[in-house]
Parts: structure tokens; sequence; C-alpha cells
């Protein structure tokens, strides 16, 4: 009788949250398994991006901070909960939304319509730029003319650079992407794949491209995928988040896919092991005599580049000049003068090439 009691005591308590011990709770928690309420949910979801943001001193008071928003899970989350942060712990930030168009008939043009309502629903000034202003060029007329292959070649180098130029317009002072742990553990573990020990080194760093011409912050560094998920799916129906969760129609799916399974996979067996990856890529070391390439600007446009032209330029030129292939190292010869060297890689480097910048990643 003692026993039966006291076993049921015990289920009594268990059935409480964890952290609160209080509330009754719905869901375990993807990040640490613990039963919680939906309260302590909100709660440590949004203490710990407040963390992370004041531990890496991510922001001053008074700048001026654009999110990019491509109206995905990610970015809209983001948008959201900085807002919040911003407003509960006088960050002082001036926020803003910056949208790339990449021209993309069916997806990109439905997500902007979420942007656009995020824009008033937040509150947030909105600058879109687009591919077909910046470049000439839409991503349907570049996949009209390459097919289906590197197509997010282009996209991603042209994506990079949209970003920064949209930035210099807003005049802001950093711009925030909606990264998270799940998508900065794929990076670590494709650089390793490829042996691409220049990416590997900055690709865990919370915040890069100090030295060029607007640093980038992921305040989702340690946020998981599942748990920005669940994030929006758990606010009451007057606050309920609006994002756009369909794939890029061109989205190729093949290595960073594979990556991304693995990764589940991984997940799925040992939570921890998706903040083991990132740990792991911030502790590698990168031996001094390993040849890092040296930062200067493009002739032609002025972006930043290791070649005498970036790498949007290079692209742009073969584009126009109907030989689209000539920058993304299949054909020879070029103004940088690396496409034979680029030729001879791996058919595996070649193919990681054309799906690492995936847009679906948030920017
Ligand atoms: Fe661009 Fe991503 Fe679509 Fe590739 S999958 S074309 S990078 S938006």
């Amino acid at each position: 009788m003692e026993a039966s009691e006291g076993k049921s005591k015990k289920q009594g308590a268990s059935r409480l949250c964890c952290l609160c011990n209080q509330r009754r709770p719905v869901l375990k928690r993807p990040k640490t398994l613990q039963q919680i309420c939906k309260e302590c949910f909100y709660e440590v979801f949004e203490e710990e991006i407040h963390q992370v943001i004041v531990k890496n001193h991510l922001f001053k008071s008074g700048e001026r901070v654009a999110i990019g928003a491509s109206g995905g899970k990610d970015s809209t989350v983001l948008a959201y909960v900085l807002s919040e942060l911003n407003r509960r712990h006088s960050y002082g930030l001036d926020l803003f939304l910056l949208s790339i168009d990449e021209g993309i008939t069916g997806y990109r043009d439905d997500s902007l319509e979420t942007v656009k309502r995020n824009e008033l629903q937040y509150g947030l000034p909105l600058q879109i730029l687009s591919y077909k202003d910046l470049y000439g060029w839409t991503m349907d007329d570049i996949v009209k003319m390459i097919g289906l292959k590197n197509n997010c070649t282009f996209c991603g180098v042209f994506r990079r650079q949209a970003l920064d130029r949209g930035a210099a317009l807003l005049k802001v002072d950093k711009l925030v992407t909606g990264h998270n742990a799940d998508d900065i553990a794929e990076t670590v573990l494709l650089n390793i794949l490829r042996g691409d020990i220049a990416r590997l080194s900055r690709c865990t760093s919370i915040t890069t491209g100090e030295d060029g011409p607007i640093p980038r912050c992921k305040p989702f560094k340690y946020t998981y995928e599942k748990e920005i998920v669940i994030y929006p799916s758990l606010l009451n129906h007057f606050l309920k988040l609006d994002y756009f969760s369909t794939e890029c129609i061109y989205s190729p799916n093949a290595y960073r896919g594979f990556a991304r399974e693995f990764i589940k996979d991984l997940e799925r067996l040992r939570p921890r092991a998706i903040l083991d990856i990132i740990k792991s890529g911030e502790d590698f070391r990168i031996a001094t005599t390993t040849k890092m390439p040296e930062q200067g600007t493009c002739e032609r446009c002025g972006y930043i580049s290791s070649q005498k032209w970036c790498k949007a330029c290079v692209l742009l030129d073969g584009l126009n000049r109907g030989l689209p292939k000539m920058g993304i190292g299949r054909a020879r010869g070029g103004v940088n003068g690396d496409h034979q060297k680029e030729t001879k890689k791996p058919a595996s480097a070649a193919r990681s090439l054309e799906s690492k910048q995936c847009g679906s990643l948030d920017f």
C-alpha cells in the first residue's frame, strides 16, 4: 500500500514541468529532453538567445541592425524574438528587415509577400533588393540558361553580395541572419568533407565579416531547429507567427541534404551531438603553415575578393558572355586565371559547391 502510494506520488511529481515544478509539461525539449511546460519553454528559448547576444557582445546600444528576412521560419522567428528582446532588455537597436528577391517564380514571390506582412506585423521597415535590378538576371533566367546544376552557386554568391549592398543602402552597422545550430553543425561537417580549411576556421564564428563591408551575426548559433519550429506553434493564436515553409523549387537538395540527414540521425541518438559538432569546429586549430587566401578588392566592382575579380563579377561575366560555366570551374581561362586549377577538383568538391549556399538556410 505504502509502496503504491509512493509510486503514484512519484508519477504525480514527474508530471510537473522539471523547470518550474508547478505546471504540467507540454513538451519534451529537443535540446535537453527535459519535460517542460509552455511558459518555461518560452523563457528558456528566449533567455538562451539573450545570453548568447550578451555574452558575445553582438550589439552596441544605438546600432542599426538589419535582419536578413526570407519569409521562412528561421528569419521570421528571429525578427520576432529580436524585436521582443530589444524591447524587453532595452538593447537600444534600430531594427530593419532586409530581403533579397532572387526572382524565383512560385517561391520567392510568395515568401516575399510574407515578409511584407511581417513588416506591418512587427513595425520594422523593409528593404527589398532584386537580382534583376542588381545583376540584370533573375534566378529563373539563370536556370533557363544553365539548368538545375550549379544554380545554387550563382544564387549563393549573388545573395551574399546583394545582402551587403542592401545593408549599405540601409546604412546598418550589422546584419543578422537566422542560421541555427543545425545549419552550423552541417556546415562544419561539409567543410571537413570538402577539406575547406578557410571556411572551417570561420564557419562557427558567431560574428563574421568584421574586416568586410558589414559584420554578420548569428544569434541562433546555439538554437536548435526543432525548437525554432516549436516556438511559433506554441504561441497563442493572437500571436501566431506568419511564415512561409515551402522549399525553393530549384533546391538541389544533394550534398547538404546528406549532411542534414546525418545530423538529424545523430540528434535522434544524442541531442547534444549538434552542440558537440559546433564545439569541435570552434576548437579546430589551423596550422600556421596553412596558406589562407589574402583579402583584397575586386578590380571591377570594389567588393572584397581574394582574386582580381570577385566571384559575383566572374559569374556575371560568364552569364553575359553566354559562357556561364566560366565562373564555376568548368571552363579554362578567365580573368582570375584560376579556372584551370578548379577543373581538377574532385567531383565531390564540385558537388558541394553546388549546394552549400542554399537560400533555404534563411540567408
Ligand atoms: Fe537559391 Fe537556395 Fe533556391 Fe539554390 S535552393 S536557387 S541557393 S534559393
